[in-house]
């Protein structure tokens, strides 16, 4: 309650419920698959009836210390989705992201240099996609199961890559939070039980406020909404 009028939100942060002692089984969204069998599911909302929505942050430019607090101070739980040639000025930045002990934090994989990978050989989308594992492995110890395409954008080629490496599951998003709107995928403009919800770290020279500010913003849409934020590695 108090950490929730210090950062200026409107609510406290609802809180998760248990996840499920079972995972749900994930597959891929209608009309984003590819040819190829066998692949890690390219989804946007996890199938779960629990009011529940998953937050995750792209790419790694900006490194505000007033996230890490903010979000430990909320206990609200995230999976960060770097990409290196943004992240590897300050690699330490991302090593206290993870070590945040009061909520789930997770670093997953959003490739090397951020190309548009359909446009890359088969070759090239597997040095970005299983360089990104190795740089993640070998600086935060952990080799990462989830994958987000650069835009969103990926081929059969992608999938076949990110198996090869290690990759589980590749979530996209059903929402993307800014400072000062919300930009959604489906045609109801609303949340719903699962939907993974997009955001970058940003600062102010690239939108309209601070990551605080954004994280605001965000939390008020989804707890006014009656949902919690759960950790995307507990259903994924
Ligand atoms: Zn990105």
């Amino acid at each position: 309650m108090l950490a929730a009028k210090k950062w200026g939100l409107a609510e406290p942060p609802l809180e998760a419920p248990a996840p499920p002692a079972v995972k749900p089984k994930i597959t891929t969204r209608k009309g984003f698959e590819t040819d190829g069998e066998d692949l890690p599911p390219v989804f946007t909302t996890v199938p779960t009836k629990q009011k529940v929505v998953f937050l995750t942050i792209d790419d790694g430019a900006e490194k505000d210390p007033q996230l890490l607090k903010m979000m430990n101070e909320l206990r609200i739980p995230y999976s960060a989705f770097l990409s290196d040639y943004l992240v590897k000025d300050d690699y330490d930045y991302f090593a206290r992201m993870q070590k945040s002990e009061a909520s789930g934090i997770s670093l997953q994989n959003h490739t090397l240099h951020h190309r548009y990978l359909p446009g890359l050989s088969y070759g090239e989308q597997k040095r970005e996609i299983c360089g990104m594992q190795d740089v993640i492995e070998k600086r935060f110890g952990k080799r990462p199961p989830l994958f987000r395409p650069p835009y969103g954008n990926y081929n059969e080629d992608t999938l076949v890559a990110a198996k090869s490496c290690g990759v589980k599951a590749v979530p996209l998003w059903a929402a993307e939070a800014f400072p000062d709107h919300m930009e959604w995928r489906e045609w109801d403009r609303d949340l719903h039980p699962g939907d993974i919800v997009l955001t970058h770290f940003r600062g102010k020279e690239d939108w309209k406020g601070t990551m605080p500010d954004m994280i605001r913003r965000v939390m008020n849409v989804i707890t006014s909404k009656g949902y919690a934020v759960a950790k995307l590695e507990d259903y994924v």
